[in-house]
């Protein structure tokens, strides 16, 4: 991670930050309750864009959605996963039971308090991942090998040959990147 992309992170957290605690506030109101704010996390990783403990009382959000998509993804992901604190807490006490994580209680809360659709899924993609790859050549054609394979190549402990004319491949000395 470069320290550009540091800065862009902890901008990003402050604007999350910020829109939960404005988010927080709408809650609050709606419910006529005074919650103190959640604990948040930026350390999910995968296909889920954020997820919530109510019993921890404690949001978690997806760091590299959220680089990638920002403003957007922050405006959507918060009240959703607030949401999701506040039915759990305000309605299982009142209604002496388990409520469904997207139930009615939460649809309306994300609509009537938020103004936002209830939306179940999100359509915010996964990153693609920047990877390096070597650049090699045989008699034939130009191979593209992994780090992996090409530091194997370096120390010696491999080297690759061409299936199609089963020459010995050699580096050429680039890279290129592409995302996977
Ligand atoms: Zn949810
Ligand atoms: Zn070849």
């Amino acid at each position: 991670m470069g320290d550009g992309h540091k800065e862009v992170l902890e901008e990003l957290i402050d604007r999350s930050n910020q829109f939960l605690n404005r988010s927080l506030l709408l809650a609050n109101q709606y419910l006529g309750v005074d919650y103190h704010a959640p604990a948040i996390f930026y350390n999910l990783k995968g296909k889920t864009a954020g997820l919530a403990y109510p019993l921890e009382w404690k949001i978690r959000i997806n760091q590299s959605m959220l680089i990638t998509h920002q403003i957007p993804f922050i405006e959507e992901v918060i009240p959703h996963e607030l949401s999701h604190l506040f039915v759990y807490r305000y309605y299982s006490v009142k209604k002496r039971g388990v409520i469904k994580p997207h139930g009615k209680e939460w649809a309306d809360f994300m609509q009537e308090c938020f103004g936002l659709p209830p939306k179940v899924t999100h359509n915010f993609e996964i990153p693609l991942r920047e990877v390096t790859l070597f650049v090699y050549k045989c008699a034939c054609r130009t191979h593209y090998l992994s780090a992996i394979r090409h530091n194997k190549v370096l120390g010696f402990k491999s080297s690759y040959c061409c299936k199609y004319c089963t020459g010995k491949l050699n580096f050429l000395g680039r890279t290129e990147q592409v995302k996977k």
